[in-house]
Formats: structure tokens, C-alpha cells, sequence
């Protein structure tokens, strides 16, 4: 069942400016100029001019007469009504700061942590940047409004028919100590279907508190009927010395983060089947094969080497799915690349 329209603006963790993580969604029954969700704004109204000047009519067919509006860059995001923000980190937010004086279209409100609005805040301070953005609803003067997100295990509805739970993850260390990053149960409320959405992550292996494994087991009794697609980093490419992983995934780490969420799908299927004897392992690999049939993958944030020749988003995707391969999950493993649409 197809509930999502996603657009990829830019899909990439740095240090390629041009290529950055930023998403538009919409549900599928609606009109791109009903209104959209701009998940992360890492890349926004430039990277989007140059994937509509190779594929114009990425948001529908050409205008005619009957249907006059023409879709540019500006009159996308000025559609936007909101900002679905993980982090405040550079790689997601840059776009927002950029075009912040200039959107049009309706006020829009920035979803994040209070941590992560605090962050934006430094920004928007009148030195950074002009303080563009309030915590006031009724400011006349200022188009953004920010709202926060709280890890409190309830939906929030964001846009009509869009709800969206937000869960807190680890994603490194600061001078302050742990860096909290985030993820995302965006759903589609008429239908209760749900997809993932990570920010930057750092590995459960190598936390001093994991936090990914309460996401996976909040995923996994709707594997794959209600959430069926995850979207999550992958910023190294294998061989990457766990020391310097700053608070993200190498293609080993997301194959045991998969694993982890495979283990999680099987014993909340077992545990609703009739007792029969148990297994001593009941987590044994042969036990999991299968157990994420129905679910995709998609790999984003690679970060960018200017070192190899295919996109380093593939190069990492192919590293993946060689490692993930023998553990048969059933689990099909994607990239999202720039300018690709995606349906959910
Ligand atoms: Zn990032
Ligand atoms: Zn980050």
C-alpha cells in the first residue's frame, strides 16, 4: 500500500554542499501544492533547481490550460508547511538558514527537540544569521515558527493526515557530552502505515547507553503490514576505525543494527504464536531468515570522498548488502539517490 510521495533534494551527509540531507514529502492522496513536508533542509531551493532543470515534471505532468501551475524551485518551498528536523547540525539545516528571508507562501513551523530548536536559535540569533524564526504563534512579523518535538511515545499530527512519534538516538559525542540525534515514525494516519526516518546515529555497539534497540522494538510488532520502509545513515565506508565514527554507521554497524531489528520482528512474531516448545535459541540465524521480508532499506548520508568513481552512496550500499547478504533477512537494501522520487 502506497501512503508517501517523497522527493530526494539531496541525500548525502557532506562534505558535498551540493548534496545534502533533504527530503519533500507528501501523503499520496494529495497535490504537491496542497502543501509539503520538507524532512531536513540540508539541501534545498539550489540542489532542487538542478534536478528540475534535468527532470521538469519530477513534480507531476507538464501545466496546460486546465491545471496552469508550474512548479519552480521557489513555489515548492514556498508549499512548505513545515520543517521536519532531526539535528541542527550544518549538513541538515543550511538550506532552512539560507532561504530563510525568502520563502513564500504560509507561516511554516519547524519541528525538532527543544535541544535541536535551541541550536537553530544560535543561529537565527541576529549575528549568524538575522533572527528569522519565534517561538510566537501570532508574530506577524516572522514566517518561521518553531515547535518542539517531544520523545513522550505519542503521535503528533504535523500536517493534515501526517503524524509523526519522535524517539531520541545517540549520534556522538560533544565538549557538553552525548549528542542527541533523533528518528522518526512518520504515518500516514488514515491508514496507520509508517515509515522510519533516521537522523545521523551512532551504533548501539558502541554507546555507553544504547537507544537504537528501543526504536527497533518499537518497529518491530508492525514489520512489515504497517512500517515496511526505514530510512537510515550510513556515513563510512567499511573499514572505517570505530574511534573515528563520530556518532554514525559503517556498512559493518548497520548490518548489525538490521540484525538487531530482524531478532526484534521474530521474537514479537513467536511471542504471539501458540506455545509450542520452545526453542533453546529461538534467535538462531537460521531463525531469522526471512524475518524482514517486505521491508526496504534505504541508505542515506553517505558522506562524500571525491575519491572513487560511482557515487559513494552505491560504493557503500554495495558493501552493505555484500555483508548483509549471508544473514538472508529478506531485507532489500536501496540507496536514495538525489532527485529520486520515491513512493512509500
Ligand atoms: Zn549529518
Ligand atoms: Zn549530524
Amino acid at each position: 500500500m502506497a501512503t508517501f510521495d517523497m522527493i530526494v533534494v539531496g541525500s548525502g551527509g557532506g562534505p558535498d554542499e551540493t548534496n545534502l540531507s533533504g527530503y519533500l514529502l507528501k501523503p499520496r492522496e494529495a497535490a504537491w501544492n496542497d502543501g509539503i513536508i520538507a524532512l531536513e533542509a540540508g539541501s534545498g531551493l539550489g540542489a532542487l533547481r538542478h534536478i528540475m532543470k534535468r527532470d521538469p515534471n519530477i513534480f507531476g505532468e507538464r501545466p496546460t490550460d486546465a491545471n496552469p501551475t508550474s512548479f519552480t524551485p521557489l513555489t515548492v518551498y514556498s508549499n512548505v508547511k513545515c520543517f521536519l528536523l532531526t539535528h541542527a547540525h550544518l549538513d541538515h539545516i543550511s538550506s532552512l538558514v539560507m532561504a530563510a528571508g525568502t520563502l513564500g507562501g504560509a507561516r511554516k513551523r519547524i519541528y525538532g527537540s527543544t535541544q535541536t530548536l535551541r541550536d537553530l536559535e544560535t543561529v537565527f540569533s541576529g549575528r549568524v544569521w538575522p533572527k528569522l524564526a519565534t517561538y510566537d504563534e501570532n508574530n506577524p512579523l516572522l514566517q518561521l515558527v518553531y515547535h518542539a518535538l517531544h520523545a513522550d511515545g505519542k503521535y503528533k499530527v504535523i500536517f493534515p493526515n501526517i503524524s509523526v512519534r519522535f524517539m531520541t538516538v545517540n549520534h556522538g559525542m560533544s565538549d557538553s557530552g552525548q549528542y542527541d540525534g533523533a528518528c522518526f515514525f512518520i504515518r500516514h494516519d488514515p491508514t496507520n502505515h509508517e515509515f522510519i526516518f533516521f537522523g545521523d546515529v551512532e551504533p548501539d555497539s558502541i554507546s555507553a547507553e544504547p537507544k537504537n534497540i528501543a526504536v527497533w522494538r518499537a518497529a518491530a510488532p508492525k514489520i512489515p503490514h504497517d512500517i515496511s520502509t526505514i530510512f537510515i545513515e550510513c556515513s563510512y565506508q567499511t573499514g572505517r576505525p570505530e574511534a573515528e565514527l563520530w556518532g554514525h554507521l559503517s556498512p559493518v554497524h548497520l548490518v548489525q543494527e538490521l540484525v538487531t531489528l530482524a531478532t526484534e520482528a521474530h521474537k514479537s512474531r513467536s511471542g504471539s504464536r501458540p506455545r509450542k516448545k520452545q526453542r533453546k535459541n529461538s534467535t538462531s540465524p537460521d531463525a531469522l531468515h526471512g524475518a524482514l521480508q517486505g521491508v526496504k532499506v534505504y541508505i542515506i548520508h553517505c558522506k562524500e570522498q571525491f575519491s572513487t568513481e560511482r557515487p559513494i552512496n552505491h560504493v557503500i550500499g554495495d558493501q552493505c548488502r555484500e555483508l548483509l547478504a549471508p544473514h538472508q533477512l529478506g531485507v532489500e537494501l536501496l540507496t536514495a539517490d538525489q532527485g529520486m522520487k520515491i513512493v512509500i
